[in-house]
């Protein structure tokens, strides 16, 4: 998806929500490489949730997340 925004606009960070002018961040179009890798994360838990349906098992998905989280660099 490509959104056209000028330089000084504001973007909203699709992960977050927050607001902010990270457009030449190498994270555009996320705020941080956190929101970046949890949008990631979300895109593979998405194609990832019919095979983990087979286990039953939610607290991997759960356990990544936080991984994320504490993931600072
Ligand atoms: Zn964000």
């Amino acid at each position: 998806m490509e959104v056209v925004v000028s330089r000084l606009s504001k973007l909203k960070c699709p992960q977050c929500g927050r607001q902010g002018a990270w457009l030449e961040l190498p994270t555009f179009p996320f705020c941080s490489d956190r929101c970046r890798k949890l949008d990631l994360y979300k895109w593979f838990s998405e194609e990832h949730v019919i095979s983990s349906q087979l286990y039953g098992e939610k607290d991997d998905i759960t356990q990544s997340i936080d991984e994320l989280n504490s993931d600072k660099q």
